[in-house]
């Protein structure tokens, strides 16, 4: 699902060069759930930008779903992210002036789907998330957890073969946060691949594997134990 050879990823140039990746190797492989760990600034979101297609390494190689990210265009980048990679974000990014319904309908909205198709699979999802006394609120009105549950539905609504979470449960307590975790978990017991980043290890241990990365590099042995 995702091979990632060699990145590197150099911000700046001169004295405010960042080298943010420094050579990372990835596999993951369909149906599994990987979890990325490390502290702040080690390169975390630099490599789900890459992984997302929304960024290109300044170096190495990156492929999802046996397409090699490098020789395509914009247009179609935006049609890998839009049918492949369902995406969840640490502030939930729901749009303020839609409901619930609506955000989840949007991602597929832009796929030019029937109105009727998209309204039922929207509710069908947020059914699956324990929303649907909820439908017609705007995010303002959810709580952040309420609001998280939104984002895993729109995330499934194009049918995504990978999903994508970046600190997925940062704004959740633990409680609120481990619910969204064992969502996913179950999302992944159903055939889905998932990877996450997060710098809480609680979080992280819940996937079938983790590798730590600090300063651009994954410092874990094959085993994906601590070096
Ligand atoms: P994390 O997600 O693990 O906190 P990031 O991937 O955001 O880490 O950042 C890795 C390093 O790259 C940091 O030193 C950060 O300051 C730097 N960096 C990230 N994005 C940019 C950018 N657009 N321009 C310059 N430096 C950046
Ligand atoms: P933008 O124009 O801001 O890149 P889009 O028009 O692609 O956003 O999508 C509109 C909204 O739908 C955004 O809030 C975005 O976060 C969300 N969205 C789009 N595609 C996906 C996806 N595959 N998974 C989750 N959310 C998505």
């Amino acid at each position: 699902m995702i091979e990632a050879k060699n990145l590197i990823k150099t911000y700046g140039e001169g004295n405010t060069e960042v080298n943010a990746l420094n050579g990372i190797n990835l596999s993951v492989k369909k149906g599994e759930f990987v979890s990325i760990q490390g502290p702040s600034g080690c390169g975390k979101s630099t490599l789900l930008n890459i992984i997302s297609c929304l960024e290109k390494p300044t170096n190495g190689k990156i492929i999802i779903d046996n397409i090699d990210i490098a020789d395509q265009d914009d247009d179609k980048l935006a049609e890998i992210r839009r049918d492949k990679i369902g995406f969840i974000f640490q502030s939930y990014n729901l749009i303020p002036t839609m409901s619930a319904l609506e955000n989840v309908m949007l991602p597929m909205m832009f796929a030019g789907k029937d109105d009727k198709i998209m309204t039922a699979r929207a509710t069908m999802l947020l059914e699956m998330v324990g929303m649907q006394n909820r439908m017609n609120h705007k995010p303002a009105e959810l709580s952040g957890g309420e609001q998280q549950r939104v984002a895993v539905a729109r995330a499934l609504i194009n049918d995504p073969l990978l999903i994508i979470g970046d600190e997925p449960t940062g704004n959740l307590d633990s409680k609120t946060g481990s619910a969204v975790m064992e969502m996913l978990v179950k999302l992944n017991k159903e055939g889905r691949t998932i990877l996450i980043v997060t710098h809480d290890s609680v979080v992280a241990n819940m996937a079938d594997r983790v590798m730590h990365i600090k300063d651009g590099q994954f410092i874990d042995n094959q085993s994906g134990q601590e070096a």
